[in-house]
């Protein structure tokens, strides 16, 4: 519904301009550095197409791509746009309890914001945030509260606007008590920060004890809301919905510990920072941050500690395909003391300068190594603790991380003077078993599995077709699915079938939101549709589906035979089947299924 309200040339055309060109609109491409309208539109089928860099999809991929959100909040911007209410349309997602508790975390954030500019109980709350340096706008901005510490401050409000209890239970600000039936406010006596998603919605809260409360020395200093299918403390940053637009024009982003160390920086006019919410930043945050950069800086204190995090960060680097750098403040003072003590100044000199993360501990090596008095035991140990922390990379999984940490060892010989195969030697030495066994069985194997033909067919028809999902559960069982990505679809089409969801291809993209996949179901989709006779075309791929069951030995060839790298290994793969159809009973072949652990390799 929310697809058909928006009509996709009316879309695409208020992002980028479009000509009519016969039944369709042509358009320069906004996803790549085109210099030629390559950009199709066609408003009959709902499609868009690059002929330039190939992408393909409807209006909710436009706006994911453009606008750089995920699906559901695409889902959300064009539902806006429409004028549609999300409450009644978005049932197909699910997401009908998730508009409601994004209403109680709201109006939440409204009574404790209120309470905060106009309640005597927050009188305290008021000078303490001035004593901070944090001025009027920038609480604003920031939509500050605060909670009183009564207990039943919330609850109160919540019976008297007749809000729904159960509700703003579940979003964790009510809790049940233990003592008596009842409820209570989960935040007390504390300084509420609002935690907004990218779109700006409240998704939860951190809330800061007041120095001033009784309960200081009992209670933890920082508090955040639980978990929930709002907000997750891992994934969530403070103040994207205000960095989002800075960071362009900043060519990077800044990420800080304290939720008032980017209040100031706000304030100071430093705009592209946020902060973690009390966690280490991890490869969750960095695939969301991918879509507006791809580069961060991670700006640290200083202090003890800050070793640890430097490896955190070197390991995140490289086993990454972003840029992470690593900015180091003047002794002993965090980001809001520094702003409010010397201004902007220093905190943007000390961005400006910061150091990628393999740059910043080989200092640390050389430092270790140059040292008046050093020993060489001294500079070898500082060596191995970089080789250390390169040596966790998962690489076995993924060639680009190969590549990154082969390229940071080239690095590290030209800087040390060491050779490069010493290097490589000991870092191989430094890794866990494990993964000394991974690695040697990934070289072996082929990375990038294709699908075998029919099993691309019979996921193409599917998707087109959701009403033979019936059929196929019980013919085609999620074991006899080889490529693990077309494994993964099959398995959420054939979950939405058994919890009796029609399995339509939209349903399925919002629930493999996270996966590599899932941009490619759309195309997977329409090639379905394309098919004349799906229902006669699914018992062909059928049978063949029954006869790679019956010799799993030639099939497991068969599967090699077609994703084969190159030549030599073709031709061996071809001897090997010709023996083997002969004798189809050597099952044990199967133990070496080519699959791909990752990604959705070849499709
Ligand atoms: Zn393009």
């Amino acid at each position: 519904m929310i697809k058909e309200a928006n009509d996709i040339a009316d879309v695409v055309g208020s992002y980028i301009s479009l000509r009519p060109v016969g039944q369709t609109f042509k358009g320069v491409c906004p996803f790549h550095d085109d210099h030629r309208p390559s950009f199709d539109v066609d408003p009959k089928r709902a499609r868009y197409r690059c002929w330039s860099c190939g992408k393909y999809g409807d209006v909710i991929s436009f706006v994911q791509e453009y606008e750089k959100v995920e699906f559901a909040e695409a889902l959300e911007i064009l539902a806006r746009r429409a004028g549609i209410d999300l409450e009644n349309s978005k049932n197909f997602l699910q997401n009908r309890a998730r508009g409601a508790m994004l209403d109680a975390v709201r109006w939440a954030a409204d009574q404790y914001h209120q309470c905060l500019q106009e309640s005597s109980l927050a009188a305290d709350a008021r000078s303490y945030l001035s004593s901070r340096g944090l001025e009027d706008e920038i609480i604003r901005q920031f939509g500050l509260g605060f909670a009183p510490g009564k207990g039943d401050w919330l609850l109160a409000k919540a019976q008297n606007d007749g809000l729904d209890l159960e509700m703003l239970e579940q979003v964790g600000l009510l809790g049940r008590r233990t003592d008596k039936p009842g409820l209570y406010d989960r935040f007390r006596d504390r300084v509420m920060f609002p935690i907004r998603n990218v779109l700006g919605n409240t998704v939860g809260f951190g809330g800061r004890i007041m120095p001033t409360s009784p309960m200081i020395d009992r209670a933890p200093k920082y508090y955040n809301s639980a978990d929930s299918t709002l907000f997750s403390k891992s994934e969530q940053l403070y103040g994207i919905d205000q960095a989002r637009n800075a960071i362009a024009k900043a060519g990077y982003l800044a990420v800080m510990e304290g939720y008032t160390d980017v209040m100031m920086a706000h304030q100071m006019g430093i705009c592209h920072v946020v902060a973690t919410m009390g966690t280490a930043i991890n490869a969750r945050h960095l695939r969301h941050l991918r879509r507006w950069t791809q580069k961060v800086v991670l700006v640290f204190d200083s202090d003890a500690g800050g070793e640890q995090g430097v490896d955190r960060a070197l390991e995140l680097f490289a086993a990454s395909d972003m840029d992470l750098a690593i900015a180091t403040l003047p002794e002993g003072l965090d980001p809001c003391d520094l702003l409010l003590k010397d201004g902007p100044e220093p905190l943007q000199n000390a961005l400006d300068n910061a150091v990628d993360a393999l740059e910043f501990k080989l200092g640390k090596v050389l430092e270790a190594q140059n040292a008046p008095g050093a020993s060489l035991e001294a500079g070898k140990k500082a060596l191995d603790s970089l080789l250390a922390v390169l040596s966790r990379v998962p690489v076995a999984d993924s060639p680009s991380a190969a590549l990154k940490v082969q390229l940071m060892l080239a690095r590290i010989s030209k800087k040390l003077g060491v050779h490069e195969q010493v290097l490589g030697k000991r870092l191989w030495e430094l890794k866990p078993r494990t993964e000394q066994i991974r690695e040697t069985e990934q070289q072996t194997e082929q990375r990038q599995a294709k699908p075998a033909p029919e099993e691309k067919e019979l996921m193409e028809l599917l998707l087109a077709n959701p009403d033979l999902v019936e059929r196929a559960i019980h013919e085609i069982p999620l074991d006899q699915w080889n490529h693990p990505g077309l494994k993964q679809v099959a398995g959420v089409l054939y979950a939405l079938q058994d919890e009796g969801t029609k399995p339509e291809v939209d349903v399925v993209r919002s629930r493999l939101a996270d996966s590599p996949i899932a941009s490619r179901l759309l195309g997977l989709a329409d090639n379905g549709r394309r098919n004349p006779d799906p229902f006669d075309w699914y018992g062909k791929l059928l049978k063949r589906f029954k006869e790679k069951a019956t010799t799993p030995a030639v099939r497991v060839i068969k599967d090699k035979l077609h994703s084969a790298a190159d030549h030599a290994t073709a031709l061996e793969l071809l001897r090997n089947l010709q023996s083997k159809s002969v004798d189809s009973s050597l099952g044990a072949v199967q133990s070496t299924s080519p699959t791909t652990p990752h990604g959705d390799g070849g499709i």
